[in-house]
């Protein structure tokens, strides 16, 4: 099994309360243990209610805490009902999803994901950029097109692309149970690899990860892929027991 460092990232989406703490105080206690085991990185992508509160009650961390979005303008303004990067990054959070599918579908364009990465870098804040293809372009062979669309229209040569990880999450794998071949997952982050490092001119391979419907079970097939740097997990983040068994599944 690799030694290479893997990111395990759970994006909590619209769950979680205070007694939520219960689950990542968990998750955090496995970290610490696992240090000596596992090369890893655990990230909890929480609601931004959360942020500070979580924030303050870990007492040492071993787990990162992280925000599922962002307003792209970052000073304050009259957005009502959104937050800024300055504000997520104030209540603790080292990392920000953005490009999320269920963003995508309630309007947030390529441009619009641009402006919210510039803001979160800004901020210092590590994104998890996704990038996906919906069922519809699947079937109609659009995949690979859609991918570099996606990598062109958001990322930008000026931006420091050192802190954009970016998550392959096939938008009919979502929530669905249903998850990529692996053969053909393999050759998406190899695509997505090739074409970061082709578009920006750069040696530097950016990390990929995985997210669509990862559980302890499905896990061990992705570990037959070297190329893929770390999952973002959804539903099963919300339970610290799936998603500690991931983790160990992936190193069995
Ligand atoms: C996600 O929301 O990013 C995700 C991967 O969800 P799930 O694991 O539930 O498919």
């Amino acid at each position: 099994m690799t030694n290479k460092l893997k990111y395990f990232i759970g994006n909590w989406k619209m769950f979680g309360d205070f007694g939520s703490f219960k689950i990542i105080n968990k998750i955090n206690k496995f970290s610490q243990k696992s240090q000596q085991k596992f090369n890893i990185k655990t990230v909890l992508c929480v609601p931004t209610t959360l942020l500070h509160f979580f924030n303050k009650k870990i007492k040492s961390k071993y787990i990162s805490l992280g925000a599922q979005n962002c307003h792209h303008h970052n000073e304050y303004g009259p957005f009502t009902g959104s937050v800024s990067a300055s504000m997520i990054k104030k209540s603790g959070a080292k990392f920000i999803i953005l490009g999320h599918s269920e963003n995508r579908s309630g309007g947030e364009t390529n441009q619009l994901i641009k402006k919210k990465i510039k803001s979160a870098l800004s901020e210092k804040l590590r994104v998890i950029f996704c990038i996906g293809e919906t069922l519809k372009e699947k079937k109609a062979g659009q995949t690979f097109s859609i991918l570099k669309k996606q990598i062109r229209g958001s990322l930008d040569k000026k931006f420091n692309l050192e802190s954009v990880i970016l998550a392959y999450e096939p938008v009919w794998s979502i929530g669905t149970n249903k998850i990529p071949k692996i053969n053909q997952l393999q050759e998406k982050i190899k695509f997505i690899k090739s074409e970061f490092k082709k578009y920006f001119n750069t040696k530097k391979v950016p990390l990929v990860l995985y997210g669509g419907s990862v559980n302890n079970k499905n896990i061990t097939l992705f570990s037959s892929i070297p190329e893929i740097d770390g999952f973002l997990i959804g539903g099963a983040s919300q339970s610290s027991k799936k998603f500690i068994d991931i983790i160990k599944n992936y190193y069995k």
